[in-house]
């Protein structure tokens, strides 16, 4: 799991909503890195759980992720 900014509302007067930080897994962080000029993570950090457990954009949760990782 990753703690990524991404872009978001750019129509939205609020920065939080233009960009959102929110939960991926490291499989939904690989793909937006393939996707290169489409991708959508302006920066991504350490895992905050503060920020959810689950996966934004696909739903897998950190423990998911864990058991499908062994
Ligand atoms: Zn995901």
């Amino acid at each position: 799991m990753k703690t990524c900014t991404v872009f978001g509302d750019m129509q939205s007067d609020s920065a939080a909503e233009q960009y959102p930080t929110v939960t991926l897994c490291n499989e939904c962080v690989e793909q937006d890195a393939l996707a290169e000029e489409d991708n959508q993570i302006v920066s991504q950090g350490a895992y905050d759980e503060s920020f959810g457990d689950s996966c934004e954009w696909c739903g897998i949760t950190s423990a998911e992720e864990e058991g499908a990782a062994q």
